[in-house]
């Protein structure tokens, strides 16, 4: 009994402690990014852009049962027609976090694996095609936002762009899938260097994607049929009103 409420009352103190949400640390230095991303931009979209987003989604959900939620629960909780600080936040942070992840520079990238390989065949017919499907979303994307390469609910690729910081996870999202490779086209992720040429930067940072780690992210989407099933949700099909 002692020791029951020994167990209760550690677990209480530790509940208090509940995790905040950090920065990751990047895989390589800011200069390994050269030429096509510059080292200060590097450094500014990391330690001030992303960890703006870190510390604003540790502000917002102190104290709200989002606390101690993972990233993905969150973004998956986030309703229709939410417009908060936790929406933008949690987005801001789970993003960047993907944006990093696969990105390498030439020499440290591995290839693409022959699953992916064949479903890029299979739903775009070629690397290239696919490419012209991301950039052509990407630039169509008026403001601020994200061009996406996503697994869809039922398993296929598919490439969509969102505005701002929102991801095809979050409930509000029309299309949803899990996001395997993301293109940040925020000025913020190019603006230093390529001032208003957003193609060129596309041109330049599609040449930094290691295909190896958008395969691993790939593999891990199609194998977790519990987090595709959950995206099926019908929030799409509701109106207004119901
Ligand atoms: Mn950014």
């Amino acid at each position: 009994m002692r020791n029951q409420l020994f167990l209760f009352v550690l677990l209480l103190a530790l509940s208090s402690f509940a995790q905040s949400f950090v920065v990751p640390k990047l895989p390589y230095a800011y200069s390994d990014y050269a030429p096509n991303i510059d080292a200060q931009t590097m450094e500014i979209h990391l330690t001030k852009h992303h960890q703006a987003y870190v510390n604003n989604l540790n502000k917002a959900i102190k104290g709200t049962m989002l606390e101690g939620m993972s990233l993905e629960e969150i973004l998956l909780s986030i309703p229709p027609v939410e417009a908060d600080a936790v929406r933008n936040n949690a987005g801001g942070h789970y993003n960047h976090s993907l944006f990093w992840e696969i990105l390498a520079p030439k020499s440290k990238q591995g290839a693409c694996g022959s699953s992916l390989n064949q479903a890029i065949v299979t739903d775009f017919g070629t690397i290239d095609s696919l490419k012209k499907q991301i950039f052509s979303a990407a630039m169509s994307r008026f403001g601020s936002g994200w061009a996406w390469l996503m697994v869809t609910p039922t398993g296929s690729l598919k490439v969509i762009s969102t505005p701002n910081q929102d991801n095809p996870l979050m409930g509000l999202c029309e299309d949803r899938g899990i996001p395997v490779l993301g293109i940040d086209v925020w000025e913020h992720a190019y603006y230093l260097n390529y001032q208003n040429r957003r193609a060129d930067y596309l041109t330049a940072v599609w040449d930094l994607v290691d295909w190896s780690k958008v395969s691993e992210k790939y593999d891990a989407a199609k194998s977790n049929t519990n987090l595709r099933s959950r995206l099926n949700s019908p929030t799409k099909n509701k109106k207004k009103g119901q």
